[in-house]
């Protein structure tokens, strides 16, 4: 049997973030050997962060890496990526879903141009707490100028509506060597993540949903839905809709079973079958959701921030222009939609764009949510929805 996972801290995604070269990577690994060292991590050398993994998340290669640690209150997964590119597309494509980034900066080069853009990109696509580390005070010995820097980033944090951002000033280099100073200022930085990054609702006190992914009919009972819950608890006898792709049914769930094992409730993160009350089988299918009644309203206009791969990365060899109609992935749905690109004439793969959707028929959306872009069976972008507006 499985052994169950045994949860006794709250789990927050983080991701260091900033100019290449600032020192993500090795901040990332100095954070593992000081924690490793209060056997909350297991340390793991800048190697073996950047050996850049490859991933695959909604049809397309991402390098990743993940590395695990806790502090006193928290257990924290934190992403690294090595390049700029593998960095936007990771927001894109919604490979972290980050509650909070570190945003990196080193001290002796101040705000970069990747530094804007990450702080750009964090702010478009959600996230909404941000801790920076000055990196490299160690090589800088003027104060003032120490304090300048300081200065320049808390103004562009400020800009982009970060304005109580903490800074933290580190040296992943010193303390990755142990100089007891910097080994603090590890330990201080840690401290301003756990105080700054609130612990998300998005698990179990969220209003319950979950993707259909097969409907079944089981004989003498009714019409059974499965799928994963993606979010919130339900419990026997509560009442849900099943909804999207302009259909609307309401219901109550009578029976929760997971891998033939009946439950009294289900939640975030289990494999789950419904039984629905006085549901026929041809009243809900595959790409609706099932979610707590009233909490989800089904849209098929909104805007997103839309990354179009490159034919190097097995997207388009030629651009798109308005009036564009490929198909959009979102959980469990395939549906076909409009983007409309705006002041933009054409979107070139390799683009970043700014998009209005219009769906040929309704889906549980909400800001955050990611989708994948498909024609002729590729995926050739990604996107992340900004803002729900019908
Ligand atoms: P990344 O591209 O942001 O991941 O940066 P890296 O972690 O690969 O670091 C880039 C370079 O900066 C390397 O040569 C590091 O040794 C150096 N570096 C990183 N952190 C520090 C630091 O705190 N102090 C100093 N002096 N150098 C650092
Ligand atoms: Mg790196």
């Amino acid at each position: 049997m499985k052994q169950a996972f045994v949860r006794t801290k709250p789990h927050l995604n983080i991701g260091t973030m900033g100019h290449v070269d600032h020192g993500k990577t090795t901040l990332t690994a100095a954070i593992t050997k000081v924690l490793a060292e209060q056997g909350r991590a297991e340390y793991t050398p800048f190697e073996r962060i950047d050996k850049h993994a490859e991933e695959t998340l909604r049809g397309i290669t991402i390098n990743i890496s993940h590395v695990e640690y806790e502090t006193e209150t928290r257990h924290y997964a934190h992403v690294d990526m090595p390049g700029h590119a593998d960095y936007v597309k990771n927001m894109i494509t919604g490979a972290a879903q980050l509650d909070g980034a570190i945003l990196v900066v080193s001290a002796q080069d101040g705000v970069m141009p990747q530094t804007r853009e990450h702080v750009l990109l964090t702010k478009q696509l959600g996230v909404r707490y941000v801790v920076v580390a000055l990196n490299k005070a160690d090589a800088v010995d003027d104060l003032e100028l120490l304090d300048l820097v300081e200065l320049e980033v808390r103004e562009l944090l400020a800009a982009h509506g970060y304005p109580d951002a903490p800074v933290v000033r580190v040296s992943g280099l010193r303390a990755l060597a142990g100089d007891p100073e910097w080994v603090a200022a590890i330990g201080a930085l840690l401290d301003a993540v756990d105080e700054h990054v609130p612990v998300p609702d998005r698990y179990l006190d969220a209003p319950f949903l979950m993707p259909v992914e097969s409907v079944l009919t089981i004989s003498g009972r009714g019409t059974v839905v499965t799928g994963a819950v993606e979010r919130g608890v339900v419990r026997l006898g509560e009442t849900v809709d099943v909804l999207g792709l302009g259909g609307s049914v309401r219901t109550v769930v009578t029976g929760i079973e997971t891998f033939g094992k009946r439950m009294e409730s289900a939640e975030a993160g289990d494999n789950a079958a419904l039984l629905l009350r006085g549901v026929k089988r041809d009243d809900v299918r595959r790409g609706q959701v099932v979610a707590a009644a009233g909490s989800v309203d089904p849209a098929s206009l909104f805007t997103a921030h839309v990354y179009l791969l490159t034919a190097e990365e097995g997207g388009r060899r030629t651009p798109i222009v308005s009036g564009y109609r490929p198909q959009f992935f979102v959980r469990t749905t395939d549906v076909v939609g409009e983007l409309d690109l705006g002041e933009a004439d054409l979107g070139i793969p390799g683009d970043r764009l700014d998009v209005t959707v219009r769906l040929g028929k309704p889906v549980a959306l909400a800001a955050g949510q990611g989708f994948a872009i498909r024609e002729g069976g590729h995926t050739v972008g990604a996107g992340t929805v900004t803002e729900v507006l019908a």
